[in-house]
């Protein structure tokens, strides 16, 4: 009997990426947990990629931190860690192929000018597009914008809406322009924008499958357009349920979550579990973190997501909180 033929499993490359502002907390080890066994169960390559771009926000000694945490609880990235940090030239690259197709804009408007607009979408203000058909005599270009209209050919033209299928939280559609507005792909700090260098990077990396906190899902469409500005690969999307407290926030630094105490990772890890819904065995909570992560790729589910709402509270959750 010949064997059937199909894509090999280890084509899969996911990835967790988190930003070095501080301790894991519960809510980033659900996505990093999530991620893992996607791709694990997909006999995958799991990678981290810190997310340390933003340096005002780092917090010194945060990296290390993260990364032995993720240690303990058996995370461990298949290659090294990519640091954001030391990416600087692909990401000058990225916005000069981006400048030679006319597709972003110097723009000069202050944060106030911006908040001065009428123009609300789904993350607060719309920027105006003051900006697109060129800046103001003396005035001095502060960031770079994407331009999220239709502009002139020769170059294919994204389509409008983007849309895409995301495995837990269904068909997609935004329209960037409307909604999101020319967004800053270099800011006014000198510093590249998250959505240019998250877009950057996954190509990067041959990041194939993304898994995420459902945080991101409102981002998403803005990384297709620049992977379709800058031709690259567009992944697999999955977009998990992002962990709240008993008052439905989403668990951060602000809103106090705690971080991961690394004495008790077993137990902190079958919490993780039962937030993805994947029903582990009571019993399973007593064995150890290697066990529980073999039971845990093995029996990898999911679809048992679907009918959770992308703000999924979990009654454990509060215990592990308090
Ligand atoms: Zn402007």
């Amino acid at each position: 009997m010949r064997k059937k033929l199909s894509l090999p499993d280890s084509i899969y490359r996911g990835r967790f990426s988190p930003s070095p502002t501080g301790p894991l907390h519960f809510g980033s080890l659900v996505a990093a947990v999530g991620s893992y066994l996607d791709a694990k169960h997909h006999h995958g390559i799991w990678l981290v990629r810190m997310e340390d771009l933003d340096v005002p926000r780092c917090v010194p000694g945060a990296a290390d931190d993260i990364l032995h945490t993720l240690g303990i609880f058996g995370l461990q990235s298949d290659e090294p860690v990519l640091y954001q940090s030391q990416r600087t030239e692909a990401y000058k690259e990225a916005l000069r192929r981006l400048q030679a197709i006319d597709a972003v804009y110097p723009c000069a408007c202050t944060r106030k000018e911006i908040a001065d607009s009428a123009l609300h979408g789904i993350e607060g203000h719309v920027y105006p597009s003051t900006c697109r058909n060129g800046i103001s005599q003396g005035r001095e270009a502060r960031a770079w914008r994407a331009r999220t209209d239709q502009y002139p050919s020769p170059f294919p033209l994204p389509p409008s809406p983007i849309e895409f299928n995301d495995a837990l939280q269904g068909r997609i559609t935004q329209h960037l322009e409307s909604e999101i507005g020319d967004f800053v792909v270099k800011r006014a700090d000198g510093l590249f924008s998250y959505q240019l260098a998250v877009v950057v990077d996954d190509a990067f990396q041959g990041i194939t499958h993304v898994v995420r906190g459902a945080d991101l899902l409102a981002s998403t469409p803005r990384q297709i357009y620049l992977q379709q500005l800058l031709e690259l690969p567009t992944p697999a999307y999955m977009h998990l349920p992002v962990a709240v407290d008993a008052q439905g926030e989403k668990l951060s630094k602000q809103t106090l979550a705690q971080p991961v105490e690394n004495n008790n990772a077993a137990s902190t890890l079958f919490d993780a579990l039962v937030f993805l819904h994947q029903q582990p065995p009571v019993k399973l909570g007593q064995n150890t973190v290697e066990q529980i992560l073999e039971w845990a790729i093995a029996n990898w589910q999911p679809d048992a997501l679907l009918n959770c709402s992308n703000r999924c509270p979990s009654s454990k959750l509060e215990n592990t909180s308090n």
